[in-house]
């Protein structure tokens, strides 16, 4: 579908379905953009930060993944996202997935069958590669990792020798 404009849809779902509740003074109370290239992990997320006692929210879709899938996947991510931060900010609740969210979810694909919000955004995802091998000094284990880690020691033998403590003489080093 490629990198469409969000906020028209935006302002769609939030009188169609939030009751124009995330829209004050014609303002979005949250920010909608597209990731850059480097998003790969997650179709979209819904992020609330606060500087200096002013909040600010932002829901962001990952141009990666969802640039070549089709409109209803981008509605529905962008409308999963929508639902968070309406919990979020205008219910004031504290949750994830939970009851408010579920329930909205299943009104919203009730009214509409275009598109279909999920709980879980099932779109392929890119993991990296697990191909840095550490190997633990202290009894030789090997671990596999997607990046090479710093200062990171080997988990059992800090268990078995550290009383679960970090310890420099069981540090994981990287051959590759
Ligand atoms: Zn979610
Ligand atoms: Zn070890």
């Amino acid at each position: 579908m490629g990198v469409i404009p969000l906020l028209p849809l935006f302002h769609k779902f939030n009188k169609s379905y939030f009751n124009n509740s995330l829209v004050i003074d014609l303002e979005p109370i949250v920010k909608v953009r597209w990731s850059d290239n480097r998003l790969k992990t997650t179709a979209g997320f819904y992020k609330r930060s606060k500087a200096n006692g002013y909040i600010s929210s932002e829901i962001v879709l990952s141009k990666p993944i969802l640039e070549y899938l089709p409109l209803r996947d981008i509605q529905s991510t962008l409308c999963h996202e929508m639902i968070h931060a309406w919990t979020d900010r205008i219910l004031k609740i504290n949750e994830i997935h939970g009851i408010n969210f579920v329930n909205k979810m299943n009104e919203i694909n009730t009214k509409q069958d275009s598109f279909k919000v999920t709980i879980r955004h099932n779109f392929p995802v890119f993991r990296k590669e697990l191909k840095y091998k550490g190997i633990c000094r202290h009894c030789d284990s090997t671990y596999m990792y997607r990046r090479r880690m710093k200062n990171i020691a080997c988990k059992s033998c800090c268990n078995l020798f550290f009383n679960g403590i970090w310890n420099e003489k069981c540090l994981i080093v990287f051959e590759n």
